[in-house]
């Protein structure tokens, strides 16, 4: 008998469409802001993570064009070998500045940020306590540095508290790792309470700030910032494709970390340096941070405002507590979430449903730009009051 051995592929895709967990890409057809064309249609964006709106400014893309202009499209090597360009170094510099830390690290993405660093810092010997509602990428950062792993429940620091004091002893090193904002939720860590139990039980503390550099803190510097714990010892992770508009990722923190990672770090070691592209949009992108703190401003009033007018003209649909600009509508299940997110469509809003594997239950993610305008608000509540729409 002949059998194929890659037929379980697509038994596997008939499952997944079943259990509504199939997912496909939408083309988007116009500059990233706060209307876009979505298959040959005008929509008001909320899916984007292009918080200030600086993925399409002139100054970004004139940056990334000097760039290319003059280095080239590529870096041509990794960083240890020939990828490493001055641009590099002055990115790492303003990022350190921007994060309020003496050094940072610049990868080719978050996602590696995070596999790195959490490798290089815990093997086989350490335990790694993770949020349950962890990024993907800190989640698989931990299984691939062999240390054992312990999820503790969301937010909670009785329950870590308790796992703390249960497993900690039996192990080296002990990292608390976690998401400052949490992207699938929006609420944030309770970044003092977890830095008062690293220093009781000796644990060094990893916080994934992806979406709180830029949006978040007096100067933007992140959620440490917005907690008042700058200085203090933290492995701060993030990414350059959110708020800073490019592509990238990033850890701050102190110059013997830095230099370990240079060291320890394989997915920094042994990937191709960020291309000068990337890498100068990125630079513009934080120089506009620290100089346009409007941006930042605007950004939170528009968020207060969709929060009153929902409290105003919606006051039964339900939000999950959110001190961020990630507002998420639960639904009961898949399938009705699927259908809110296409009849939103419909009625011209763009905010995508979010549902298992990703998230443990089905919700609607709404992210709010500081380049949305009063009307667009207004819009994505009238369209929440639309029969079918709404979770009530
Ligand atoms: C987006 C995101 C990442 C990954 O960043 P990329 O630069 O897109 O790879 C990591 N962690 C969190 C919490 C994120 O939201």
């Amino acid at each position: 008998m002949v059998t194929d051995p890659y037929a379980w592929i697509e038994q596997s895709l008939v499952t997944l469409h079943k259990a509504d967990w199939y997912r496909s890409v939408q083309t988007l057809q116009s500059h990233p802001g706060a209307v876009v064309l979505l298959a040959g249609r005008e929509v008001i964006n909320f899916a984007s993570n292009d918080y200030l709106g600086l993925a399409g400014d002139e100054r970004l893309i004139a940056a990334a064009v000097t760039a290319t202009k003059n280095y080239g499209t590529g870096s041509t090597g990794s960083r240890l070998l020939s990828g490493h360009r001055e641009l590099h170094r002055e990115l790492e510099r303003a990022i350190a500045s921007l994060k309020q830390t003496e050094d940072a690290l610049v990868f080719s993405s978050g996602y590696l940020a995070n596999l790195g660093t959490l490798a290089a810092l815990v093997g086989k010997r350490d335990l790694v306590l993770s949020d349950e509602y962890n990024h993907s990428s800190l989640k698989n950062g931990a299984i691939l540095s062999g240390a054992a792993i312990v999820n503790y429940t969301h937010g909670d620091t009785e329950d870590l508290r308790c796992q703390l004091t249960q497993y900690r002893r039996q192990y080296r090193r002990c990292l608390i790792a976690t998401d400052s904002v949490f992207s699938m939720d929006g609420d944030l860590c309770p970044l003092p309470e977890l830095l008062s139990l690293a220093a009781e039980f000796n644990c060094m503390v990893l916080v994934d700030e992806a979406h709180a550099t830029g949006v978040l803190g007096a100067t933007g510097a992140g959620c440490v910032e917005h907690f008042g714990c700058t200085g203090h010892a933290i492995v701060q992770v993030g990414t350059l494709s959110k708020a800073l508009g490019s592509l990238g990722g990033y850890v701050a923190g102190s110059p013997t970390l830095i230099d370990f990672l240079r060291n320890r770090a394989a997915s920094w070691i042994y990937t191709t340096g960020l291309s000068p592209a990337d890498t100068a949009a990125a630079l513009a992108a934080v120089q506009i941070i620290q100089q346009e703190p409007e941006r930042r401003a605007q950004l939170h009033a528009n968020v207060d405002t969709l929060k009153q007018l929902i409290q105003k003209r919606l006051p039964k649909l339900k939000v999950l507590p959110s001190e961020s600009p990630i507002l998420c509508l639960p639904f009961g299940n898949v399938t009705d979430t699927l259908t809110a997110a296409q009849q939103l469509k419909a009625a011209g809003i763009f905010a995508p449903a979010i549902r298992p594997p990703t998230v443990p239950t089905s919700r609607i993610r709404i992210s709010v730009m500081a380049t949305h305008e009063f009307t667009h608000l207004q819009q994505l509540v009238e369209a929440f009051s639309l029969p079918g729409i709404g979770n009530w």
